[in-house]
Order: C-alpha cells, then sequence, then structure tokens
C-alpha cells in the first residue's frame, strides 16, 4: 500500500476526501467568465487546469484550455503521467499558493460538460452473471451461456452521438415490440424501460489501422473510467436484436459520469480476475496476470438503493477487452469509449439491471416511497455512484451519473 499524499494546508482538504490529491479526475466545466475547458477537480472545488498551467509556464499544459479531454487524451501515457505530476506538486507545496488559489472554483458555481468527444462506443457484456441471466431470461429454451462466451469479450459497436452527460434528462424511446403470444409487432413508447450499471474505459492516444494493441500494451491506451449507464429499452430489443445484436434499443442515450478518474488514480483498486477457464487464446494472454479493478456500486432509484454491484465480479478485464477490440486491427482514436457491460453478481442485491432485479417482473422491487417497480415510469430519477480504495486506506471518489426519464414525444 502505496503512502497517501498530503494537501497543501491552505487548500483545507482531508487527506481521506474521496476527491483529494490521490484522485484529481479531469472534467470540463464553464462558469459565467470561463470555459468550457478542462477541469481537474479538487475536494469539492474545481481547478482551471489551464489557467494554472499557463501561469506556471507548463507548456503541455495548454491543451487544457481545450473544451474537451480529447487533445489531452491525444498526448498519450507519459504526458498524463507528467500532467498528474505537475498537479500533485503545485496541490502540495506551500510554494505554490498564489498559481493555483486564483484558479479554483466551488463546485456550486460551474457547469460541468460532457467531459470528451466521444469516438467510437462499443459495449461489452464481460459479467458473467448478467450474461447467464439475460440468457435464461431470453433464451429459456438454450444454455444461457452462448459457445463463444468464454473464449472471447463479447461486445456491440453502440452510438457514440447519443453519449451524454449525467443529468442530461433520458427521453423514452419509441419503437416497435411484440407481445408474448402476439403474431405482429406494434409502435409505440417502450413499456420496458431499464437501466444498465457500468463502467466505462476512456481510451486515449492513437493506433494505426491494422495495429493491434497487445494485452500487455493496453495501459498505454486506457486512460481512465467514467459510470456509465445504459439505458436500455428491453421490449425494442427483445424485438430487434437476433441476429445482429442491439440496434434502437439502446442508441436513444447512454448516460456518463462528468468525472473521468484516472487509472493512475485507480492504482490501488486493481485485484485479481475471478478466474478464467477454459483459458483464453493466447492474444487475450499477457506476461501479466489481467486485473479487475474494486469498485463498488450503490444503484439508487428515486431515493432508494436497489442494488450494490461489484465491478470486481467481472469475467474479462479492461486489458483483454481492449486488446480484443483491436485484434482484427481497428484503430484507437482518442475519446473512443468502451463499456464493461453490465455488472452483476452472483447474489440478487448485487444485479445491475432491473431486468435481473425484478426477473423479468416477476419479482417487482418495492420503492422507500411504498410504490413498486419492474421497469422505469416516467419522472423516475435513476443515480449510480461508486468508489474504490485508493491510498492508506482513503477511498478515491467516482462520484456519480443521474439521469431522469421524460415522456416519450
Ligand atoms: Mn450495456
Amino acid at each position: 500500500m502505496t503512502m497517501t499524499l498530503v494537501p497543501a494546508p491552505w487548500l483545507d482538504l482531508p487527506a481521506d476526501h474521496p476527491f483529494g490529491i490521490d484522485n484529481l479526475p479531469y472534467g470540463v466545466f464553464s462558469t459565467a467568465t470561463r470555459g468550457p475547458r478542462v477541469a481537474v477537480r479538487v475536494g469539492d472545488r474545481v481547478l482551471d487546469a489551464g489557467a494554472c498551467a499557463e501561469q506556471a509556464g507548463m507548456e503541455s499544459g495548454e491543451v487544457w484550455l481545450a473544451p474537451t479531454l480529447n487533445p489531452f487524451l491525444a498526448q498519450g501515457r507519459q504526458a498524463w503521467a507528467a500532467a498528474r505530476a505537475f498537479l500533485q506538486e503545485q496541490l502540495t507545496d506551500e510554494l505554490y499558493r498564489d498559481a493555483v488559489e486564483p484558479f479554483l472554483v466551488p463546485l456550486g458555481e460551474v457547469r460541468l460538460h460532457l467531459p470528451f468527444e466521444v469516438a467510437d462506443y462499443v459495449d461489452f457484456y464481460a459479467s458473467e452473471h448478467h450474461a447467464t441471466n439475460i440468457g435464461r431470461l431470453f433464451r429459456p429454451d438454450s444454455e444461457p451461456l452462448t459457445p463463444n462466451w468464454k473464449h472471447l469479450p463479447i461486445g456491440y459497436h453502440g452510438r457514440a452521438g447519443t453519449v451524454v452527460v449525467s443529468g442530461t434528462d433520458v427521453i423514452r424511446p419509441q419503437g416497435q415490440r411484440r407481445a408474448p403470444g402476439e403474431a405482429a409487432p406494434v409502435f409505440g413508447p417502450s413499456v420496458r424501460l431499464d437501466i444498465e450499471a457500468e463502467l466505462g474505459f476512456v481510451v486515449g492516444d492513437r493506433t494505426r489501422l491494422g495495429e493491434r494493441v497487445d494485452v500487455d500494451r493496453a495501459d498505454d491506451h486506457l486512460f481512465g473510467v467514467v459510470l456509465l449507464n445504459d439505458w436500455s429499452a428491453r421490449d425494442i430489443q427483445a424485438w430487434e436484436y437476433v441476429p445482429l445484436g442491439p440496434f434502437l434499443g439502446k442508441s436513444f442515450a447512454t448516460s456518463i459520469s462528468p468525472w473521468v478518474v484516472t487509472m493512475d488514480a485507480l492504482a490501488e483498486a486493481r485485484v485479481d480476475l475471478p478466474g478464467q477457464d477454459p483459458e483464453p487464446l493466447g492474444y487475450l494472454r499477457g506476461a501479466h496476470a489481467p486485473y479487475g479493478l474494486d469498485v463498488h456500486y450503490e444503484v439508487e432509484l428515486n431515493g432508494t438503493v436497489v442494488s450494490r454491484p461489484e465491478y470486481r465480479d467481472l469475467y474479462w478485464s479492461p486489458a483483454q477487452m481492449l486488446a480484443h477490440l483491436t485484434v482484427n486491427g481497428a484503430s484507437l482514436r482518442p475519446g473512443d469509449l468502451f463499456g464493461s457491460g453490465t455488472i452483476s453478481g452472483a447474489a440478487k442485491q448485487t444485479r445491475g439491471s432491473l431486468l435481473e432485479l425484478s426477473w423479468n417482473g416477476a419479482e417487482p422491487l418495492t420503492l422507500e416511497d411504498g410504490t413498486t417497480r419492474s421497469f422505469l415510469e416516467d419522472g423516475d430519477q435513476v443515480t449510480l455512484r461508486a468508489w474504490a480504495p485508493g491510498p492508506a486506506g482513503a477511498r478515491v471518489g467516482l462520484g456519480e451519473v443521474t439521469g431522469t426519464i421524460v415522456p416519450a414525444h
């Protein structure tokens, strides 16, 4: 376990704050007079990172004056490490008070934007428990896991342009659905709107067409994580997904948290995977054992915590997902985003979707206001929150992602 850094006393920042010096996540903020430009969260304040770097004469920090993280993501692993060292020095040494303090803004005074322009968006399916549950519910007459599931991290390409920042309302999608026992579909608003609690991985640096990212080199491209809610219309999905996979049942909106927590900040959260049997093919095995992440989630629906998923239950590692994504030579761009898939564990209270929690409506959830839910109603608000272990027993906060359902229009 590494030592925690001590914030400069003038910051008045407790060493165990979930957004302390060991975290320093990146986002994009604006106020009436500044931005939008890159922000770094420091406790309950936001650092105008570009202005701070300019003042300090840190030239590579010019990219922080941009309205998205993409130019910074393009700089690559060495620049990310240098940036982190710069920020930690500025925030721990008493010497820099005058250079930093003018560029700190209380969180309550800023608007937070989508932190990066999403290049390509892929969603994986890396939880064995989730895949098994979905198999049982969608294909009750066959084996719950498809024959490929333990040989490759299954994924599909989603819609990058409809990834939205936390707080954005989610419009109930309309589409085709076919009721059980009916021959023909009907058109209308989804009546089975659901969530998927996921972790999103933010990719930086670039690769050439035809280049593969080896599983041992994946960390060069894994910049950080966001909380991700893959809103899903189960009725639209069930009718459309055979044989090419999810399409309109998921492409209407995907919400992410405003703060990108870096992989460097999650160094203490690395854990072994639950175990892979059979052994995957060579390109998914590296020189080092693949790692998972110890991230603890809360899923809150209208103020009631309905689930506590654990990211460490996932079968495939983020490096394996990235190696698989590029094994055919597909190139990476700064701002690529991939979701882990719904995070579900063996226990019912760790399932990451309402479909699984209510077992397709057979076991509705009772909320603290006395109402019941199997799927989402108009006006419902869903919030995912998460944290991971940091140095010296402190917590690294991942913040939250929230969204409210508004009626179809
Ligand atoms: Mn998903």
